[in-house]
Parts: structure tokens; sequence; C-alpha cells
């Protein structure tokens, strides 16, 4: 029986999230397809889901918190964070994952003796990877250029600043979670406080991927180790291929034929 999978987001043109899947199915002898879908309204999840036949679906901006509430049955992480970005279907009921928050802390494991971490943004992406790296044991502080979406963060004790309350201190990992370079040059916060935190961290990573942003292009010049968001992505991508595939190959066979799509 060949399955078909797709991702839903909006916009999704530019996913790499076919490729990837499409690439592991094929290395891996596995009957199935992954297609894209632009989804305009995220109510309508669900009705689309079934209506084009899926097994299973990645959903990407703007719709995981509506992959959330259209779920019938929840991982424990994803309801504790309250954003799915993998639903697999069995039964006829939508089972709801989160495959971001540990692709993005098996992306950061190669940076040892880590402990204090500062996050610069508290968007969507901020959310769930806060909660896995704190559950993890390493101390998270969040720096916004607002205040707004620090709130939700604050209320759930994690000790947060705007760039006019910031108290400098020394972070031993300093991440990018803004979209601030990624259709521009520009930085994420103030040059003066990235230049501090920057010196005295031990390695700056970005979020962003397929591209070397202001942030980490300014980390370089500090002579600091860099990482993009592409092993998050990558890793992201099979874990979900992992629940998708109900955990029938490891994830080092996954890993591949899917990462292929970053050499193409
Ligand atoms: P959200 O829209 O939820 O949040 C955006 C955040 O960026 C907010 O904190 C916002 O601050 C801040 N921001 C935006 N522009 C600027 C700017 N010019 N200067 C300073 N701060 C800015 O975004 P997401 O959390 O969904 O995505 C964040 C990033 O993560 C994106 O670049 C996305 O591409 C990347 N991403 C990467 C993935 C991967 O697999 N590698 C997976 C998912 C996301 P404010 O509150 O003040 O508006």
């Amino acid at each position: 029986m060949s399955f078909l999978f797709s991702i839903f987001g909006n916009p999704v043109s530019h996913s790499k999230s076919p490729l990837m899947h499409n690439l592991a199915f094929k290395g891996l002898n596995y009957d199935a397809c992954y297609a894209r879908y632009k989804l305009q309204d995220g109510d309508k999840l669900k009705e689309t889901f079934f209506s084009l036949g899926l097994k299973g679906i990645n959903i990407t901006v703007p719709h995981k918190e509506y992959a959330f509430k259209a779920c019938d049955v929840l991982d424990p992480f994803a309801k504790k964070v309250g954003a799915v970005n993998t639903i697999v279907e069995k039964d006829g009921k939508l089972h709801g994952y989160n495959t971001d928050a540990p692709g993005f802390l098996k992306a950061i494991s190669e940076f040892k003796d880590i402990k204090t971490v500062l996050f610069l943004g508290a968007g969507g992406t901020a959310q769930s990877t806060s909660t896995i790296l704190r559950d993890e044991g390493y101390e998270v502080t969040l720096l916004n250029r607002s205040q707004e979406r620090l709130n939700k963060f604050k209320q759930n004790g994690f000790k947060t600043y705007t760039f006019d309350t910031f108290k400098i201190e020394k972070y031993d990992l300093v991440i990018n979670m803004t979209s601030a370079g990624l259709e521009d040059d520009s930085l994420p916060a103030p040059k003066e406080i990235l230049n501090k935190v920057i010196e005295t961290s031990k390695a700056c990573v970005d979020v962003i991927y397929g591209k070397e942003t202001a942030f980490l292009k300014l980390a370089k010049a500090h002579n600091k180790p860099i990482k993009d968001g592409s092993d998050m992505l990558l890793y992201q991508g099979i874990i979900a291929f992992e629940y998708f595939t109900d955990h029938k190959f490891t994830f080092d066979k996954i890993k591949t034929y899917m990462e292929k799509a970053f050499y193409l």
C-alpha cells in the first residue's frame, strides 16, 4: 500500500521538506510520496488532511497552533508546548508531535560544556526549543526587541529582557531565534549588545539556514564556532520521518538519504 504525505503551510513553495522526505522514501524503498500544500485557512487543516487521503503531514508557519488544535491524540511534549509540526493518522485519528524542539536539541548537542543559553527572539520557534532546553537542564534567558511576546515566557519562569532592560551577563551559547537576517542583512539585536555577548560566549548558532547571516558573520569575526539552522531542519525531518514510518528505520539510516537534500 502506498502512502501520501505532505507539508502544510503558507507559504510552502520554498520548503525543502518534500525533497528531504522523498529522497529518504526512495533510498529506503518505502512506498510513499511527499507533496506540498498551501493551506490558507488553518481551521480547514483537518478536513483538508482527510479529503486529500493523507497518512501524515508536517506543518509550518503559520499553522502550528491550528495543527495542535486539530489533533485527537497529543504527544506529551507537543501538549506541553502547544505546537505541533508533525501529524500521523492512525485508525482515523490524528496523532500530533513536535519534532522541531528535539531536532534543535540534537543540532546543538555538538557544543560541549554548555550551561547558559541566550535566545535572541521570543517567537514560535523559541517557545518549543526553550522548553526542551530547560527540560534538559540548560538555563535559558530570552532577549527580544519588544515586550509582548516575552510575557508568556516570563509567566513560565524564564528570565526575559528587552534591549532596554538587558543586563549583560556571560552566556555559553548565543542563538538567533529571530527572522532578522532571513531576507536582509539585519542583526537580531543592537551591535553593541551582540559584541559583548558574543565575545564571552563559547559558540553562536542561527536557526536560519542556507546562508551566513549578519549575526553569524559577526560571530565569525569574533573567532567563535558557528552553526546555521540546516541540521535543525534536517533533524526535525528525520524525527518526523521516524513517526511517519512507525520507527522502521534508524535515525542514521534515514539521515544517509535525507541529508542529500542539502547537497543538491
Ligand atoms: P515568529 O514570527 O514567531 O517570531 C519572530 C521573532 O523574531 C520575534 O521574536 C520578533 O521580535 C523577532 N524579529 C523579527 N524581525 C526582527 C528584527 N528585524 N530585529 C529583531 N528581532 C526581530 O518566528 P518563528 O519563531 O516562527 O521563526 C523564527 C526563525 O526561525 C525564522 O527565521 C525561521 O526561518 C527560523 N526557523 C528555522 C527552522 C529550522 O528548521 N532551521 C524551523 C523553524 C523556524 P518581536 O516580538 O519584537 O516582533
